[in-house]
């Protein structure tokens, strides 16, 4: 897997010493920032403690399965703001050699808030997950017009959200209906199971129903595009 983060710190160089101090106890495979610059800070091979308590199409300790990548941003309590063009473009490249290099199916390259909704919020409403699937890293179904105004019922979306690997039980429903419209309706994150969300959330189940492999991700490899001059 691939797990996308904001590092929900001040500055980087808060965010690199605190992911640095073995006494925090928390870490990431890699840190994006602002301006571009890539650090590593565990090597691929090596589990990071970076997703903590968390699930994905059922499955749990996700750090012993995953990569994850720290992309500096203050987050949303301490002045969450866009993701400059040069960190994006190194988030991109980051990731297409990611996805290279292991096998990764972009059914499971998430953000933090997918796999713990009702603990995070990262990468939040203002990271572009359409440019990196534009890059072939993840998925992101173009969203349709309306056709006969879709169903809202909360038991169906609770089969969407679970199909498309969203861990959730009818309790949690909004705060992984937040981590949904995070990641795939950032014009509004309020939670409610609206028609525009309801539309979005068969998109993107039937999206994610393509693409996830019937026996297992390797084959997906091979489709992507790992050309990229500007990782060094
Ligand atoms: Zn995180």
């Amino acid at each position: 897997m691939l797990v996308l983060h904001y590092t929900g710190m001040a500055t980087a160089a808060a965010a690199l010493a605190r992911l640095c101090d073995p006494e925090a106890r928390v870490s990431a495979h890699y840190v994006v920032e602002e301006n571009g610059v890539i650090w590593r800070l565990v090597p691929e091979s090596r589990r990071a403690f970076h997703a903590g308590i968390s699930c994905w199409e059922g499955e749990q300790d996700l750090n012993a399965v995953s990569i994850g990548i720290e992309i500096v941003n203050p987050g949303h309590d301490c002045g969450y703001r866009h993701f400059p063009e040069a960190q994006m473009a190194a988030v991109e490249c980051l990731c297409q050699d990611l996805v290279a290099r292991h096998p990764i199916p972009p059914h499971r390259i998430v953000g933090h808030s997918d796999i713990a909704p009702e603990r995070k919020s990262d990468p939040g409403e203002l990271f572009d997950w359409a440019r990196l699937a534009r890059a072939g890293v993840g998925i992101w179904p173009p969203a349709l017009p309306p056709a006969s105004g879709p169903t809202v019922d909360a038991a169906r979306c609770l089969d969407d959200l679970a199909s498309i690997g969203y861990c959730v039980v009818t309790g949690s429903l909004r705060p992984a209906l937040v981590a949904f419209q995070r990641r795939f309706r950032q014009s509004c994150c309020d939670g409610r199971l609206d028609t525009p969300t309801a539309a979005r959330l068969s998109e993107v189940r039937d999206a994610f129903a393509r693409l996830r492999p019937r026996t297992g991700g390797a084959r997906y490899t091979s489709k992507l595009n790992a050309s990229c001059s500007s990782c060094t």
